[in-house]
């Protein structure tokens, strides 16, 4: 596989100082300066900042100038400018961190929210819930709730299994699902769930 990265800058900033002596003209003048943030980009989708590149340019006869190679005294200047007015890393030069915690606390939350439905859905079966399981053989499958009474479950079990917890939901169809019914304590689904693998999750739609 080929990433594409590396990195790219965008203006942050535009400004101007003056009273400034030129070095290469030597004229008293003011130069404009252009502020670029440099940043590591993955897909050219930016990543994080990575510094500033600061380029001044003289009024009079268009030199150019990186600060650093400046005299002392133009940089003195430029960074009292830039304390009064400071240049700040736009955020958006974050956004693949940002993208990726957003991801994480989005998965920490389904998984939570997923795990708490399930224990409140063992405890008061409906009629259509449908039971993700771990089978006697290790693979995965479901079954389907077709009726509840005060202490038992009633599920139709899904012909099929599949080795992939993720793709068990290309066999929750509903013509899997034979005449085989089974049936269970209301007690045993709650064990079930607890033990977090026989039914590892219940979806009501
Ligand atoms: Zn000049």
């Amino acid at each position: 596989m080929i990433f594409f990265y590396g990195t790219k800058a965008s203006t942050i900033k535009n400004g101007i100082i003056n009273n400034v002596t030129c070095p290469h003209c030597d004229t008293n003048t003011g130069m404009n300066y252009s502020i670029f943030g440099k940043y590591a980009h993955l897909y050219w989708i930016p990543i994080f900042p990575v510094g500033k590149v600061k380029i001044l340019e003289c009024k009079n006869c268009k030199s150019t100038y990186e600060l650093k190679k400046l005299p002392e005294s133009i940089q003195q200047k430029f960074n009292k400018e830039q304390e009064q007015n400071p240049s700040k890393t736009p955020i958006h030069h974050f956004a693949l961190l940002i993208i990726i915690g957003l991801g994480v606390i989005f998965g920490f939350y389904s998984s939570f929210k997923s795990d708490s439905d399930s224990k409140e859905f063992a405890e008061n079966p409906k009629v259509g819930d449908v039971y993700f399981e771990t089978t006697s053989t290790g693979k995965y499958s479901t079954s389907k709730v077709t009726k509840v009474t005060t202490d038992s479950v009633f599920v139709l079990v899904n012909n099929m299994e599949i080795d992939k917890k993720s793709n068990v939901y290309k066999i929750n169809t509903n013509s899997n699902f034979t005449t085989n019914t089974y049936g269970y304590s209301r007690k045993q689904i709650i064990d079930f769930v607890k033990d977090g693998k026989t039914i590892y999750e219940i979806q009501r739609k």
